[in-house]
């Protein structure tokens, strides 16, 4: 009975989108975290480089 409980809890899901994977960020959000990431280090990038200019 125990053990039921057990492979309920070590049943993996994607932890962005909540569906079954067997790894915690399934391929799908793996990709758009990425481009996600990508594109705030471009604003990052940019904001630093206005603060820079407006000293
Ligand atoms: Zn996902």
């Amino acid at each position: 009975m125990l053990e039921i409980e057990k492979k309920k809890e070590k049943k993996h899901v994607c932890a962005i989108c909540g569906k079954p994977s067997e790894t915690t960020i399934c391929h799908a959000c793996e990709d758009k975290i990425r481009g996600e990431a990508l594109e705030k280090k471009k604003e990052i990038e940019k904001a630093g480089i206005t603060d820079k200019g407006r000293h």
